[in-house]
């Protein structure tokens, strides 16, 4: 008997090429077939006469093989196989090129069905079409049918996927489900049963979208039961309560030299109420870069040590952790109870009245245990490194969108009363996605940058305008100001040594794409001699990214040529000018973030977008960004512009596959999680759903692998 766990290569039939082909797709399971799912339908349902057929329709026929010949075409490498075919209503040609096999099996006399195109060249002739030979016992697979087609690859057609498919769902036993099935009527959704059939072999369309969006309704359903179920486990934890002391936050405000923007005051109340409780916060705190982040969550770290527990905040680099002590430092340098950076290269403190002082790392960390310091700034190496805090209360990390489960759990082993977790991020992700991905958190917006910043000028340039940026390029860089330049590649690209001088339309376009590696040779020698240069991307290592950046804060450095990996959230308020080369290749968003590193200080600031691509879809993109009030907004824009695939390109946004199905169907992700809440709520072990429990555990390993 099959499962769905039995290996492919235990069934009888299927051959080792196949397998092997198979196997490169990643499928190598009953199960890993079954849930191949095909990409779209062709409808040939509808079974034509001959003598109905039109021109360039896509039809099925259904006749008999009066003829089979084969013949070598004009061009040698070119074998053409002809079948004439008849059926009550008349007879016409189908032809395939290097298929020879063709006529072993369709051979004079026999029935078959035909789809394909009905082309036309003098008369009409099917071409290449798919065939099947008709036997009555047998339902058709291929032909005069809703056909499935697959993600196919080399060598495996959807011909052969739906070959395979066919036996091994027919041979398959009744299977469970894992949905409940009081779930499945409320929502309208077919057994897995029907709705495997039905995804495959689908009589009518309707059925087999039915069955899609099952399927996409499971998995959504099973990641929210993941976010609910960590959501409630949570507030089964205890953590310790930060009662808000008021007058303690109106004092630390006064300390501000601004008043903060309506979205940071919210947040902060968010968060405040959050860690008034006595259960953990789990909350993500989005802004765009500039927003002004850093100064909310100091006062929550502050007024977590004010309530004499220690709060630890963790960036992804050792400038960024500098940056937000620095920010301690600045605003809070009177706090008496002593703040503290520990990085690779730094280990300092300072315990009010400004007072900074050097230490070891290891008396450091000493003051840390004991509790003298309360209040830690570092990297994310923080949390797994051997540091131990006295009475840990807050935790703050900085662009990383979650709390890794294990990491939690590390934390949660050490002591019984947790801490509470806050994550910040610059990264827009348009609200369906976050309550895809990021269910479990909460979510705070700062949706406004303060109101003192001086609008940046932006402009689109073309090639022709380029002298005279530099120009101004120069005049700024002259007056002490410093530039960004941002290329949307490293190196050039080589031509294909084997097929010289052959590109297809998208090479040749990507042939102009800037480099980092040549814009920085062609500033650094022919540009801007005078001016000094650094160059910043992907493939250098962290440590030499690190220099290259503190160069450039430091004013060591008048222009740097980067990939997008600029660092996001690095405040260098002397960069007034950003240029983006081949402006045209990113989304709207990334632009978007790309800008917000200019125009943080006193100066007038200026992007210029470089790009030949028709002005007028360059001019809307442009408008988009003038107009976008912040990162959010923009992001929802682009992914409804662009689609799910220009939106995430190449980034890690975590798990696509699930992402792309939300927000395909965000309706889905709404009810998917009010199911979860429902089912959850009554039963939180889900005690009564063993299914759904074993079911949920393999989830969360999947879309761990992920
Ligand atoms: P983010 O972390 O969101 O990128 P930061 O907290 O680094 O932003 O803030 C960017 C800059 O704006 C900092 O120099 C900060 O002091 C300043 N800032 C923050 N809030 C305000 C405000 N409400 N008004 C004026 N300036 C602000
Ligand atoms: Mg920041």
């Amino acid at each position: 008997m099959i499962t769905l766990e039995t290996p492919l290569s235990a069934i009888h039939g299927i051959g080792q090429k196949f397998l092997v082909k198979l196997k490169k797709m990643g499928i190598s399971s009953v199960r890993d077939l079954l849930w191949h799912f095909p990409t779209r339908y062709e409808d040939f349902s509808q079974v034509y006469k001959i003598a109905d057929l039109i021109p360039n329709q896509e039809a099925t026929i259904q006749g008999m093989v009066e003829e089979v010949s084969g013949r070598r075409a004009w061009r040698r490498n070119l074998y053409v196989t002809e079948v004439v075919i008849r059926d009550d209503s008349g007879s016409i040609r189908a032809v395939w090129f290097n298929q020879p096999y063709i006529k072993n099996t369709l051979q004079p006399g026999r029935i078959a069905n035909f789809s394909g195109k009905v082309s036309e060249k003098e008369d009409i002739y099917l071409s290449n079409p798919t065939y099947e030979l008709v036997r009555e016992a047998y339902e058709t697979k291929h032909t005069a049918r809703i056909v499935p087609v697959y993600p196919e690859t080399k060598g495996l057609t959807s011909k052969g996927i739906r070959y395979l498919i066919k036996p091994v769902l027919d041979h398959l036993p009744q299977l469970e489900d894992p949905l409940p099935r009081a779930l499945l009527s409320r929502e309208h959704l077919p057994d897995i049963n029907l709705a495997l059939h039905s995804i495959h072999f689908p009589l009518e369309l309707p059925e087999a979208l039915r069955a899609k969006e099952r399927f996409a309704f499971e998995d959504l359903f099973f990641l929210q039961l993941f976010n609910v179920k960590q959501k409630l486990a949570l507030t089964e934890q205890r953590a310790p309560s930060f009662p808000v002391d008021l007058p303690f936050i109106k004092d630390l405000l006064l300390h501000l030299p601004f008043p903060l923007t309506f979205s940071q005051k919210r947040s902060l109340w968010e968060i405040l109420k959050d860690t008034a409780r006595a259960t953990p916060m789990n909350r993500l705190l989005q802004g765009d870069v500039g927003s002004g982040k850093t100064v909310v969550v100091a006062i929550a770290a502050l007024h977590a040590a004010h309530h004499g527990y220690q709060a630890a905040l963790m960036a992804p680099t050792e400038i960024l952790a500098r940056q937000h002590y620095e920010t301690f430092k600045k605003f809070f340098g009177e706090f008496e109870g002593g703040v503290a950076l520990v990085t690779g290269h730094d280990a300092k403190v300072f315990y009010g009245n400004n007072l900074e002082t050097i230490k070891k790392k290891k008396e450091l960390l000493k003051e840390v245990k004991d509790g003298a310091i309360e209040i830690i700034v570092g990297t994310h190496a923080l949390l797994q490194s051997d540091v131990t805090f006295r009475s840990l209360g807050f935790i703050i990390i900085d662009e990383q969108h979650r709390f890794g489960v294990e990491q939690r759990a590390v934390l949660v082993k050490k002591r019984e009363a947790i801490p509470h977790f806050l994550s910040m991020s610059a990264t827009p992700i348009p609200r369906t996605l976050s309550l895809t991905l990021f269910g479990d958190l909460d979510l705070s917006l700062i949706t406004e940058l303060p109101k003192d910043r001086k609008p940046i000028i932006t402009k689109t340039v073309t090639q022709k305008e380029r002298a005279t940026t530099y120009e101004f390029v120069r005049k700024q860089a002259n007056a002490g100001r410093q530039i960004f330049v941002i290329c949307p590649r490293i190196e050039p690209r080589q031509a294909n040594p084997d097929a010289p001088e052959r590109f297809s339309f998208r090479e040749l376009q990507q042939l102009d794409v800037k480099s980092v590696t040549e814009e920085y040779e062609k500033l650094s020698k022919k540009v801007f001699p005078d001016l000094r240069i650094v160059m910043l991307h992907g493939k250098m290592k962290a440590i030499e990214k690190e220099r290259v950046m503190k160069e450039f804060m430091e004013r060591r450095v008048d222009l740097l040529v980067s990939t997008s990996v600029v660092e996001v959230g690095v405040d260098v308020p002397n960069a007034t000018i950003m240029i983006i080369e081949g402006a045209d290749r990113f989304g709207l968003a990334q632009l978007y973030q790309f800008r917000g590193r200019v125009g943080r200080g006193v100066h007038q600031s200026y992007c210029f977008l470089f790009t030949d691509s028709s002005s007028e879809t360059a001019r809307a993109r442009l408008k988009a960004i003038v107009e976008a009030r912040n990162g959010l907004e923009l992001a929802e824009r682009d992914l409804r512009q662009r689609g799910p695939g220009e939106f995430f390109g190449n980034s890690q946004t975590g798990i696509p596959d699930l992402a792309m199905k939300a927000l395909r169907h965000p309706e889905l992700v709404k009810e998917a999680r009010a199911e979860a809440i429902r089912i959850l709520k009554e039963d939180l072990k889900l005690k009564k759903y063993p299914l759904l429990s074993k079911r949920l555990a393999e989830f969360q390993t999947e879309v761990h692998r992920e």
